[in-house]
């Protein structure tokens, strides 16, 4: 008897039936631009045979102007259905199930061969789109039919059509991006044409036994968009054109709220899909922010939709399915939805990969391999650095043993989960003393381990972390001067006033921490929806409060200042800075570029300003969050006493040191030694 009877309960689709209720969701990883299909096959058949019913690829484009950018892979040619057959066999080979997704990016596409019901530039693009005519609009619905119909082709089991998050299918639907006057747009009737027709074509294209998913975007979270009631209707002009299933989709991705970030509550708009259940007699999957199994049993067993979708989390841990259904959920690596080593690197052009599992789509380049010379291992520090070296080392068959001078695991990860919106730390952490315990590794805490202790061992790897950087800066007598780590371990309270020196992730996190009071609005959905002003989209268009957002007051009079002379925060992750900085600026944080400090007194910071003026900011506290320098204390004693050691992570290198680099380094290391 399983822990999650609706998580596997088998969904009967008539032609076919999926052996439980959970779709791997798109994720544009960058493997299919490599044309290394290898390693396509070996990124969806870990998936497959970790047990999702049905996964969905990352979105091809059907034509050269529907593509996300210049090259974007799509199955164009023979050889294209040839190589994409190679990933198929492999995933039905491991008894899955993939769907190809089919995305036509509209005027988000990064071309300037972009194509649009208007010429309306989007906020998030550079590129003004061209408004299509009759005959362009006739292309597209056949490029995507034809899409559809090559996936059969290359042996996929079905197809998703992205008809959300503001791409091609979506912009027609709203008058914020269709102003056209021709039967594709002024009425609802026919702003939907566009998406039911092509779904039609999509369905006659690849014949009746073939799964086909819309994903339809259930709150569009930007002015102008979609009523409740177009929602519904689109829905079930999207079944009678002949989809299998309704995926959803929360938000336009130039909406101004967070949808899928850390901070962003667990199963956060499930609601809004329980919205759509009994409107259509087609399955309906929820998505967004589900990362365990408890979540997504919780959200099918509330009757919010007939599956769930879930992405990171697949990248984070491939066997997330069949680890759930043994009964061993603990187990299952978090995805902490940090979005750093996933999203964040398919903006920088970067192969995807996660930061929690850095094997995630280098299945073929990382490998575990057993060892044939088992070796006794010393590891010192069980930080992010230390905890992946000792995990790895152990899979792979050595004797590890972890140090850590301090008297629980984590190391900075510890400080990490004690600001608001990053709890999910709390369960990455729990996840690794879970895995030390299944792997067998001795954990020593409180052990100071000096070069005595770590004799005998065959190699002896020193992950001691950081130490918080002292800019220096003349304090006097009465000034309340504290690190970050005071503040987030909580040996120092801070006053009503503020000043925090530094504007890197740590500055930032700390400003978010003193800015908050009470419960974490991660924690608590309904405040959550109010902080951003998210409201029900049956009360008014698209989701968004007439009002606005309305974030509880700020705990604390917080600035937050740097020498550079730029925008704070312009440094911080990708998808998630706008975010922090969008929080803070919610609850009256000013931000202060190109400053110098000048000393600290019992009233407060003296600032020499940009123009050279001296200034006083008034405050009853200053928090240093300086950046860091590496801890090498017991590497350099290591190194002239002549031991070998192997140095990873702050201790190594310091600057823009983060969880991510850590984990990859120790998890390298450890997969060689
Ligand atoms: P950081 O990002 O390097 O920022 C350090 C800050 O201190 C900068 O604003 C810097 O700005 C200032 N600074 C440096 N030297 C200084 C000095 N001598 N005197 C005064 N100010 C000085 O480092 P961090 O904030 O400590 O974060 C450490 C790492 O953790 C970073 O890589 C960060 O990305 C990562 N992290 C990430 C997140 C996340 O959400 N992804 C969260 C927390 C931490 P100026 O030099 O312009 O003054
Ligand atoms: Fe999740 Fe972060 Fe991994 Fe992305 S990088 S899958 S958000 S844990």
């Amino acid at each position: 008897m399983t822990e999650y009877p609706h998580l596997f309960a088998p969904l009967d689709l008539g032609f076919v039936t999926l052996p439980n209720r959970v779709l791997m969701g798109s994720m544009h990883t960058g493997l299919e631009e490599t044309r290394d299909f290898d390693r396509v096959a070996a990124f969806y058949a870990a998936r497959a045979r970790g047990g999702a019913a049905l996964m969905v690829t990352g979105g091809m484009a059907p034509n050269r102007e529907g593509a996300v950018m210049p090259g974007a892979a799509g199955l164009f040619t023979d050889e294209d259905i040839a190589n994409h057959r190679v990933v198929t066999d492999r995933v039905h080979d491991e008894g899955g199930r993939i769907a190809m997704q089919i995305l036509h990016a509209g005027r988000y596409a990064y071309s300037p061969e972009c194509v649009a019901p208007s010429p309306i530039k989007s906020p998030i693009s550079p590129f003004a789109p061209a408004e299509l005519d009759e005959a362009g609009i006739e292309k597209q619905i056949a490029d995507i039919a034809t899409a559809a119909a090559r996936a059969r082709e290359a042996g996929y089991d079905g197809v998703e059509v992205m008809g959300s998050e503001g791409y091609f299918l979506n912009q027609f639907l709203v008058e914020r991006t269709n102003k056209r006057t021709d039967h594709w747009g002024g009425s609802y009737e026919n702003r939907m044409r566009l998406p039911v027709e092509t779904l039609r074509r999509v369905r006659s294209a690849v014949g009746d036994d073939f799964i086909v998913i819309y994903r339809l975007s259930m709150i569009d979270l930007v002015p102008g968009g979609s009523s409740w009631d177009e929602v519904v209707i689109l829905a079930q002009a999207i079944e009678n054109a002949g989809a299998t299933i309704l995926n959803t989709g929360i938000g336009w991705h130039e909406a101004r709220i967070p949808t899928i970030a850390t901070s962003v509550p667990r199963g956060a708009f499930a609601w809004v899909t329980k919205k759509l259940m009994g409107s259509v007699d087609i399955p309906v999957i929820t998505s967004n922010r589900i990362n365990t199994p408890e979540v997504a049993e919780g959200v099918l067993a509330d009757g919010c939709a007939d599956m769930v979708s879930m992405a990171r989390p697949f990248l984070a841990d491939p066997a997330f399915v069949a680890k759930a259904k043994a009964g061993k959920a603990a187990t299952i690596a978090p995805c902490i939805a940090c979005n750093q080593a996933c999203l964040d690197h398919t903006f920088e052009m970067k192969l995807a990969s996660c930061l929690v599992n850095p094997q995630a789509a280098h299945e073929t380049e990382l490998v575990y391999a057993p060892t044939d010379q088992a070796k006794q291992i010393a590891i010192v520090g069980a930080g992010p650095a230390g905890l992946s070296t000792a995990l790895v080392a152990a899979e792979r068959g050595h004797t590890v043993t972890l140090f850590d001078r301090a008297d629980q695991i984590g190391g900075q990860l510890n400080m990490a989960k004690m600001v608001p919106g990053k709890e999910e730390f709390f369960g990455l952490i729990e996840w690794y003393r879970t895995m030390l315990d299944e792997l067998g590794v001795t954990v020593r805490l409180g052990v100071e381990a000096s070069a005595d202790i770590l004799e005998g061992f065959d190699e002896v790897i020193v992950a001691t972390g950081v130490l918080p950087r002292d800019p220096e800066i003349p304090a006097e007598n009465g000034a309340h001067v504290v690190s970050y780590i005071d503040i987030l371990t909580g040996r120092e309270k801070a006053g009503d006033r503020v000043a925090v020196i530094g504007a890197g992730g740590i500055g930032f996190d700390v400003a978010e921490y003193l800015t908050h009071d009470g419960e974490s609005p991660a924690e608590n959905l309904e405040l959550w929806l109010q902080e951003w002003g998210v409201t029900d989209p049956e009360e008014h268009r698209a989701g968004l409060e007439p009002e606005g957002a309305k974030p509880a007051p700020s705990a604390r009079k917080v600035s937050l200042f740097q020498r550079k002379n730029e925008k704070p925060g312009k440094r911080l992750g990708k998808t998630t800075g706008w975010i922090h900085r969008a929080s803070l600026a919610m609850k009256g944080v000013k931000m202060v570029g190109g400053v110098s400090y000048d000393r600290i007194t019992a009233e407060g910071l003296y600032l020499r300003m940009q123009d050279g003026s001296k200034e006083l900011f008034e405050c009853d506290t200053v928090v240093l969050c300086a950046g860091q320098i590496s801890d090498r204390s017991l590497a350099d004693v290591l190194l002239a006493q002549g031991k070998e050691a192997h140095v990873i992570g702050g201790a190594d290198v310091a600057a823009e040191l983060d969880a991510k680099r850590a984990i990859d380094q120790g998890s390298r290391l450890a997969a060689v030694i």
